[in-house]
């Protein structure tokens, strides 16, 4: 069975000091509810410069929470003013990288091939990509959200092994879902997850199809997450403006 991977994408939010205060909270209050960490798991992407505090925070205190990164360099080392290496990541202990968030894509030149190169980078040093897939509003209107989403999913995993696959997790977040408070129905939800699923099933077999978590993100809320949940196929969310809430947030990581 899949364990449930409930994600908070902070975006541009919290700084170091923020960081710390809020995980520190965070494992307080999982911990006052005797949060079960071996049936669902929980992490957080803060922005690099919180990256450091997290980590001495999670090892000092041995706390169960994981954390990542929102976006990394496609190159290893070398002349690329401002950018932030998979290798250097690694280190601070990041086990998760967002790869191609829809924010990223409109705000950065961030092409298809420029996510395949990222989703490769943060494979081989050893961590795992959480790939974010979803249509526009103009792509639902003409009533080709599956194949949207379902193609960006081929477009990255075309070129990739069996074992690069077993450790990729695809998060469907519609672009027009996300901070607007429109969340999905828990049908569309479901459909979409099914159809990733299924189109894995066709490349890689069903070992891989049947392991690989797909969440759902997109005005995930403590009102809206067990109703999402119940789609065979969501395996757990990436939460943005509800993961800036500690209790807000650790309420969705009971409800998965
Ligand atoms: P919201 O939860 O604020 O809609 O953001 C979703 C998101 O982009 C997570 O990556």
């Amino acid at each position: 069975a899949r364990i449930p991977l409930v994600a908070g994408n902070w975006k541009m939010n919290f700084d170091h000091l923020e960081a710390t205060y809020f995980v520190q909270r965070l494992a307080w209050t999982l911990r006052d509810a005797r949060f079960d960490f071996r049936r669902c798991e929980v992490a957080l992407m803060p922005a690099f410069t919180a990256l450091r505090s997290v980590q001495v925070l999670v090892e000092a205190d041995d706390l169960r929470i994981r954390y990542g990164a929102q976006s990394v360099s496609v190159t290893s080392q070398g002349a690329f003013t401002g950018d932030v290496s998979a290798d250097m990541l690694s280190k601070l202990g990041c086990r998760y990288v967002i790869v191609g968030h829809s924010e990223r894509r409109k705000y950065h030149p961030e092409d298809d091939a420029n996510i395949v190169d990222q989703v490769r980078a943060v494979l081989a040093a050893g961590m795992q990509p959480i790939l974010c897939v979803g249509e526009s509003f103009e792509e639902r209107r003409q009533g080709i959200e599956l194949e949207f989403a379902v193609g960006q999913v081929h477009d990255v995993t075309r070129d990739l092994s069996d074992e690069d696959v077993a450790r990729l997790i695809v998060a469907y977040e519609p672009v027009w879902a996300i901070g607007t408070g429109m969340v999905a129905t828990p049908d569309s939800a479901q459909q979409a997850a099914r159809a990733i699923r299924e189109a894995v099933h066709a490349q890689f077999g069903p070992r891989m199809a049947g392991a690989m978590r797909i969440l759902y993100g997109g005005s995930v809320n403590s009102r809206n997450a067990q109703q999402l949940l119940r789609g065979a196929d969501v395996d757990g969310f990436l939460v943005g403006g509800a993961s800036l809430d500690v209790d807000e947030f650790a309420k969705i990581c009971r409800l998965a």
